[in-house]
């Protein structure tokens, strides 16, 4: 292939410290100025792999693992950890230069792996390898690491007719094309959407931070055309979240919460107009049904009845049946519990706020002050009990007592002077993996959480063993005053979710890079370990150690954690059904939905809804013309992900719940987890691994337990 950026020269690449990263990359001397140099070459590298492969295919070449797999994966580890380096530090350290260079590469970069992935040579070699007499001899992990190779080609398009493939091509092109045009409906509706308050009366009930959101937001607004600009006060809301959720849960006003519900729900289909939020040709109605007809093309070009069959086919879960009849089954389970919910939301609204018919808009206000009048505690009080060095010693303990390793403090060149640096070794010292925690918010750095790799487990040609690095990577608040920073329990939760996927990363014991740690993990298992660890945040024997308040030193008072427990329950039975109804009406319109019948997707979704909410779902709403995740995003046929591995993870904490002691840390289930799951990585799938710890398939019961929907719980 050719490359539009310049050749870079040999003196150009020395000394360039993106060209070797075989041991921790030096972030203190990394430029942009290196970045594409570097990458060029490393392409070059890549590509030279690619086309001894495509050599050796023309010529017949036998295919052993070693002209196939270690030679593809040597050639392109250089690019794959630099890239993944420059994208690290776009995400944790962006700068104007940063980013030029990062957005010159990321093209020819996203191309060239694309490109992997649909050439025929190479999967004519990966066919070549998995037919041959010495493959039968190879490990199962290496066996699955091909088989995953193959099934992507598959899905990919590279079985077909060649007189089929001009079509598959351009499916895939129109789906991306409607996709984005979905979201950017979503957005522009959103973005429209302004409703200007003039009267302060009018707001009762909003936090203050919100209305001086609201104000600030009306001060930058320009004035109406043909009106005078005039200093009155006012308050502009718009469909934001941040802007329209507190309307919802806090206005006293009852008709603003109307009308802001109303234009929410109607954003981007055929009542938007009517409800002041966009234009008819925002309207999503029609590219719902265009989605759906070009996925069913596409499964049936694939050999498949439908595109849930297809979108299941590298994930954990088996059949559409199956994710049906288990999401039918939760929403059996949650029924009662949700409509217990809804019979003392009704009775708490009526005796208490005046409320005799509870409208859609009432429901997230009465619901806050039915959960105030309750549980109300205060975030803050909260926060005093989780100072910084508390919560990551007793994190450490948590993860040294259950896997039997010692996580040390070490050294490495960072990105940031917050970033620290550990090390994880097993009982007798041996190094096992290091990893980098960078906790705080600071500018130039993209919000959220995460985990990443930043170098993966892996046994090279030559016998030497490279250990994993991670990234965790959070955004909390930096300590202030030289006091440490004080946590949320939220943001303890996200701690100990990102530990999970990094323990998954780094303390797998598989040696080839396409199984090894996360990698080639079921899409629908791999928030197991990450979802596992956050149970713990709710132990109280694990709390009671990891607990201290900032001024007296006190742990959690017992009292407050009971008050904690019933808040995180609250509702438990009316949220499952909500995300249920979603994943169901996700799976029926991707498998058993006809888009050139005479039913619309807006009554498939109210249909779904009717049958397994207790609310049914409002006239007016128009929720699925939104519903991002499956139109836009990678949710298709995929939404009941989010409940499975919730599912997965309460059910393999459950294990190491035991009746007779308050104490979930135990060793030797511990080992169990680490040598099943953990350490397995992706080498079989994950169903196995489950199987291998648990003894058996995964059961709802633990879940519905933890969320207080049991028959043993109180009510
Ligand atoms: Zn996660």
């Amino acid at each position: 292939m050719t490359s539009s950026a310049s050749q870079p020269s040999t003196a150009a690449l020395a000394g360039n410290p993106l060209m070797d990263l075989s041991g921790l990359a030096p972030f203190d001397a990394i430029r942009p100025e290196h970045i594409t140099p570097a990458i060029t070459a490393l392409m070059e590298r890549a590509q030279k792999a690619v086309d001894k492969l495509e050599a050796d295919q023309a010529a017949d070449a036998p295919a052993t693992w070693q002209s196939v797999v270690e030679t593809l994966d040597e050639g392109t580890e250089g690019l794959s950890r630099a890239w993944s380096v420059v994208g690290h530090l776009n995400s944790v350290a962006d700068t104007p230069e940063l980013r030029a260079a990062y957005g010159e590469n990321l093209p020819r970069v996203t191309e060239f792996w694309a490109g992997l992935g649909q050439n025929q040579a190479l999967y004519e070699r990966y066919k070549k390898l998995a037919a041959s007499k010495a493959f039968q001899q190879q490990t199962p992990a290496r066996k699955k690491l091909i088989e995953n190779e193959l099934r992507g080609f598959r899905l990919g398009g590279a079985e077909l007719p060649e007189a089929d493939k001009p079509r598959f091509a351009e499916i895939q092109e129109q789906q991306a094309t409607q996709s984005k045009a979905f979201s950017d409906h979503v957005l522009d509706a959103t973005n429209t959407y302004a409703l200007i308050v003039r009267d302060e009366a009018e707001l009762a009930g909003l936090p203050d931070d919100v209305k001086e959101a609201a104000r600030e937001a009306a001060r930058k607004a320009p004035a109406k055309e043909g009106e005078a600009p005039d200093d009155t006060p006012a308050w502009k809301f718009t469909l934001h979240f941040p802007s329209y959720f507190p309307v919802l849960q806090y206005a006293d006003n009852r008709a603003l919460r109307q009308t802001m519900y109303k234009a929410h729900v109607t954003r981007a289909s055929e009542l938007g107009p009517e409800y002041g939020q966009g234009q008819a040709e925002w309207d999503n109605t029609a590219i719902m049904l265009d989605l759906l007809r070009l996925r069913r093309e596409e499964a049936r070009l694939l050999g498949y009845a439908n595109y849930g069959q297809v979108s299941l086919v590298p994930k954990m879960a088996d059949t559409p049946e199956q994710v049906q009849t288990f999401l039918a089954e939760l929403a059996e389970r949650a029924h009662p519990y949700a409509e217990r919910d809804l019979r003392e939301l009704r009775e708490f609204a009526a005796a208490k706020l005046g409320l005799a018919e509870l409208e859609p808009w009432d429901i997230a206000y009465a619901s806050e002050k039915l959960r105030q009048a309750r549980y109300a505690f205060s975030e803050n009080e909260v926060k005093q009990y989780f100072p910084e060095p508390k919560v990551l010693t007793g994190l450490f303990k948590v993860i040294e007592t259950l896997f039997s390793v010692r996580i040390r403090p070490d050294s490495a060149p960072a990105w940031h002077p917050d970033v620290r640096f550990f090390r994880v070794e097993s009982a007798a010292g041996t190094l096992l993996a290091q990893f980098y925690l960078d906790l705080y918010a600071r500018e130039g750095k993209r919000g959220g959480a995460w985990m990443d790799d930043a170098r993966t487990r892996y046994r090279r040609p030559g016998g030497q063993l490279q250990t994993p690095v991670a990234y965790l990577i959070c955004n909390f608040t930096p300590p202030n005053g030289g006091k440490p920073s004080l946590f949320t329990h939220d943001e303890v939760i996200t701690l100990f979710h990102e530990c999970g996927h990094g323990l998954h990363h780094m303390l797998t014991q598989m040696e080839d890079l396409g199984v090894s740690g996360i990698n080639g993990v079921e899409w629908d298992a791999v928030e197991l370990p990450s979802q596992f660890m956050e149970n713990f945040c709710w132990e109280w024997a694990v709390l009671e150690q990891m607990t201290a308040h900032a001024e007296t030193g006190e742990p959690l008072p017992r009292a407050l954690y009971d008050k904690m427990v019933a808040a995180k329950n609250f509702q438990g039975g009316l949220m499952t059904l909500r995300q249920v109804v979603l994943a169901a009406t996700d799976m029926h319109l991707h498998t058993d939905y006809d888009p050139d019948g005479a039913q619309s997707v807006l009554a498939l979704s109210r249909a779904v809804n009717d049958r397994m909410h207790v609310l049914p779902q409002p006239e007016v709403s128009r929720w699925i013309n939104t519903f991002s995740h499956i139109f836009a995003g990678g949710y298709s046929a995929g939404y009941y992900s989010y409940k499975w591995a919730e599912v997965l993870s309460a059910d393999a904490y459950a294990a190491f719940e035991d009746a007779a002691t308050e104490d979930t840390l135990r060793p030797e289930v511990g080992e169990r987890f680490l040598r099943e799951i953990l350490q397995m990585g992706g080498s079989r799938p994950a169903i196995e691994s489950f199987r291998a710890f648990r003894g058996r398939d995964p059961s709802i019961e633990a879940l519905l337990r933890h969320s207080g929907m049991s028959e043993t719980a109180e009510s």
